[in-house]
């Protein structure tokens, strides 16, 4: 298991939406109610605007950037989706909103690059709408790889994709796709083409599957050979999907979305599994996991580990007086010291106040902790009207012999030894 730094300050939800949507909605109780939805959904700003002429002006005037424009596309003084020309031509994704469906009016408007066509027939299209907005903001941070040996279709296939936001990157055989997800490793899914010159796209997979697991980097295989045997080789060799050319640009963004989706709901379990609730720090799993590869890893070169065990001061007095919620909040700010103090060593909440850390840098071990305690010592908590001031003993060692766990022994008996003696100290062996 690979769990990286980043994720442990990462919050489980997603990021706040820093940029503008622009909403186009002549029912102003509609409006207000998706405008209502989308800042409770994601903290975007919503600019709301009910007709043409004032979609112009804001246009014209330039103050605002706006991340998206969801637009209805019959307004008071443009009844035929005249807006969604506007707004492409200002270079805005467009989500495109009708009460009508027609066909030929849906194939007109996508064929302008809106990024979706959404009718409007109850309430649950703003609530659709509203998580596409969420969709195309997370897929700013995602990238995609097609890989294809027709470079008309590469194009294609990019342009669809961008519209949905995606950050998307090319490669023409199956060999320079491998160099591209060695190159970059948060590429998250693949569109592969089958019959490909230096590298097919099944010599291609079968490479890619020695490395990257099925949870952690999605492929989506493509073949225009009208042959069903192709979607099931594919499948057998790890392919988390396959889509026949010619595809519509709808399928393909559903089938991406959909992957997409997998791969963040296995994620969130992930993180949940690794990760403590109140503190975001590395749970005992997670420091275990990574400890004892980390422990192999030095004694394998010859080098020493150093171990801390960390426990805060009569932290039950300070729930006692506090509160339980007050005693949390301490644990979130020590935790927050933590993560900024010790950001190249492993970090973990292994027990109510009682955290485990490793230092790969041995020597430097103990006068770290013990500047990171005089720090602690001097740092205070606001908590209600109050301030909270506590303080933690450590024990440490470096002592390699045997395994992990002994090596936390020792230094969890330092740390008793450290309160024996009169708490808020050091005792290192
Ligand atoms: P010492 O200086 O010897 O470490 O004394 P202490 O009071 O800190 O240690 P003790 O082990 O007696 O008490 C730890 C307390 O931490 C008891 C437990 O209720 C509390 N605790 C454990 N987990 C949490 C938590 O998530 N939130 C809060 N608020 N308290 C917790
Ligand atoms: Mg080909
Ligand atoms: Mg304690
Ligand atoms: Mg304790």
């Amino acid at each position: 298991m690979a769990i990286t730094r980043t994720n442990s300050r990462r919050s489980a939800r997603h990021g706040e939406m820093d940029l503008q949507v622009l909403l186009i909605e002549d029912q102003r109780s509609l409006a207000q109610m998706a405008a209502k939805m989308l800042y409770e959904r994601w903290g975007c700003r919503v600019l709301i605007a009910t007709s043409l002429a004032q979609v112009r002006a804001i246009i014209d005037e330039g103050k605002h950037q706006f991340f998206v424009a969801v637009s209805d596309l019959n307004l008071p003084d443009a009844s035929h989706g005249e807006v969604v020309d506007v707004l492409i031509a200002a270079k805005l994704k467009v989500i495109a909103i009708t009460g009508m469906y027609d066909e030929s009016m849906h194939d007109k408007i996508m064929s302008r690059g809106v990024v979706d066509y959404v009718l409007k027939d109850s309430i649950n299209a703003y609530e659709y709408v509203v998580e596409l907005v969420g969709r195309l903001f997370r897929n700013l941070h995602v990238k995609v790889l097609v890989v294809d040996d027709s470079q008309t279709f590469c194009g294609l296939i990019s342009g669809m994709l961008q519209i949905q936001g995606l950050n998307v990157l090319t490669a023409s055989n199956g060999a320079e796709a491998l160099a591209q997800l060695a190159q970059q490793p948060d590429i998250k899914l693949v569109l592969v083409d089958h019959e490909m010159p230096v590298m097919d796209g099944f010599t291609f997979l079968s490479n890619v599957r020695r490395k990257h697991a099925r949870d952690r980097l999605a492929v989506i295989g493509m073949s225009g050979a009208a042959n069903s045997r192709m979607s099931a080789q594919f499948l057998k060799l790890g392919a988390n999907d396959f889509i026949c050319k010619p595809f519509s640009y709808e399928e393909l963004v559903c089938r991406v979305t959909q992957n997409l989706e997998m791969q963040e709901s296995i994620e969130s379990v992930r993180y949940i599994a690794y990760h403590d609730y109140l503190t975001g720090l590395y749970n005992r799993r997670a420091f275990f996991e990574q400890g004892v590869k980390l422990f192999e890893e030095t004694a394998g070169a010859g080098r020493t580990l150093a171990a801390a065990v960390m426990d805060i001061d009569f932290f039950k007095k300070i729930n006692d007086f506090y509160g339980h919620d007050g005693g949390d909040v301490v644990l979130k700010h020590f935790a927050r010291l933590l993560d900024e103090y010790f950001n190249a060593q492993l970090v973990g909440r292994v027990g109510g106040e009682e955290f485990f850390l490793l230092f790969p840098d041995a020597d430097k071990a103990a006068g770290q902790c013990e500047a990171f305690r005089e720090r602690v010592a001097h740092s205070a908590v606001k908590f209600n009207d109050a301030v909270i001031v506590f303080t933690i003993s450590i024990g440490i060692t470096r002592l390699a012999s045997g395994s992990l766990d002994d090596m936390l022994k020792i230094a969890d008996a330092n740390l008793y030894a450290a309160k024996e003696s009169g708490r808020n100290r050091i005792v290192l062996t």
